[in-house]
């Protein structure tokens, strides 16, 4: 199916609403999207074409129906020459960081999915925005609820649209934990646990090289792997906020990986309603579980609860029997179907900044040692 390149068309104004109504949006409506026009595909630019580009969203924007690789922004223009190469895209669409501006006359590029260090995603969303594609943002969205606010502001006065890269969101079996959640088949979850975490290599280690630095990363494992612990614990209270959160960092065993960013941090998230949240994000050791209880059941991601592709969901009642899928050709389809069709998204840039919002929370918290509200 070849590409077709016509602008996307949207409206500040529906751009607005999409957004204020897509954090209360059914999952299984969007799942099951109406496909966009025939022979219409979203045109994706990477920007940064590090692991998670080369290793994941790379190969599954080959094997997505909806969305086709048509540029590159990267700091290595020989990479970009051999992606160029291998993807079938024209070398002009190949940028640099501080060339992305160029990107807007470049009409096969309809989004940019920024896939850089944390501490550059503000920077790369907002030059983005700028030259007039919509954005996706990988997680965590940014590094401050400052930075979350300029890429939102960024989009808004752009016009065009904003996704997180949560790509959990568009899996069956974490859409279905949201609906058991939103339909209350065991009552509101009340007692949730989740933990998230891998060990580090050493510091010469691919994984290690910026996610150890403050400045580029934002923070240690609870910016990485936390956000996910975070994600699934507001699923589970069907969207809404923490009001308060408590936290305690854990020991440094390792000083010469560990001078800027925690190497481990535990807290607790309290909801409105009483329902409380015990949480861990570690770059000590590899762990990946996801459990909410409620008054008439329990439902579980077993673990590793929030892998890549083989994720199981059960429950107090069973196993529930659904498909896998690849994720990031699932994510990728659905927000191209998202942005294509007009329709709200299950990430936009305010759930980014929502959970933003908490982990700025909880370094307060662990850094005053005790309990912080969480700004909404
Ligand atoms: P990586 O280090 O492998 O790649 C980062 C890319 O950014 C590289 O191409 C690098 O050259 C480029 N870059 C540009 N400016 C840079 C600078 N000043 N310093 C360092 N690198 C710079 O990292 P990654 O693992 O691909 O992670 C990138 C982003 O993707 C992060 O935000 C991470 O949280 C996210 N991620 C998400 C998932 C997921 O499952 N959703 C998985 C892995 C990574």
């Amino acid at each position: 199916m070849k590409p077709s390149h016509a602008p996307v068309p949207i409206t500040r104004r529906r751009f607005i609403g999409a957004a204020a109504a897509a954090l209360a949006v059914s999952p299984r409506r969007v799942l099951a999207a109406e496909a966009p026009p025939r022979g219409r595909r979203l045109g994706v630019a990477l920007v940064g074409l590090g692991s998670y580009s080369e290793g994941h969203l790379g190969p599954a924007l080959r094997l997505s129906e909806h969305c086709a690789l048509t540029g590159v922004v990267t700091g290595d223009r020989a990479k970009g020459e051999r992606w160029a190469r291998e993807y079938g895209f024209p070398t002009r669409n190949i940028f640099g960081y501080d060339t992305m501006a160029r990107m807007a006359g470049s009409p096969e590029i309809d989004a940019a999915y920024v896939v850089t260090p944390n501490g550059l995603h503000a920077q790369h969303c907002v030059a983005a925005a700028k030259a007039g594609k919509h954005v996706i943002c990988e997680k965590p969205m940014a590094v401050s609820v400052a930075e979350c606010d300029a890429i939102i502001a960024a989009c808004r006065s752009a016009g065009v649209r904003l996704t997180v890269g949560y790509r959990l969101r568009y899996e069956r079996h974490y859409a279905e934990f949201a609906r058991i959640a939103r339909d209350g088949d065991f009552g509101a979850f009340m007692r949730i646990e989740g933990a998230n975490g891998f060990e580090m290599g050493t510091p010469d280690a691919a994984e290690s090289h910026w996610r150890t630095s403050k400045k580029l990363a934002g923070g240690g494992p609870l910016m990485d792997m936390g956000v996910y612990v975070i994600q699934a614990a507001c699923m589970a209270k069907v969207e809404a906020a923490p009001v308060a959160v408590t936290a305690a960092f854990g020991p440094v065993t390792r000083p010469s990986l560990f001078s800027e960013v925690e190497e481990s941090l535990k807290w607790t998230m309290e909801f409105a309603d009483g329902a409380v949240a015990t949480c861990r994000a570690t770059y000590a050791e590899t762990v990946s579980t996801f459990r909410a209880e409620a008054a008439h059941g329990w439902a579980r991601l077993d673990e590793p609860a929030f892998f890549y592709d083989d994720l199981v969901l059960t429950t107090s009642r069973g196993a529930v029997a659904l498909p896998n899928v690849n994720h990031q050709v699932a994510q990728l389809d659905g927000m191209a179907v998202e942005i294509l069709t007009g329709k709200p998204s299950l990430a936009p840039g305010e759930m980014g900044r929502r959970d933003i919002a908490v982990v700025e929370a909880i370094y307060a918290a662990a850094a005053g040692g005790g309990r912080s509200l969480v700004k909404a």
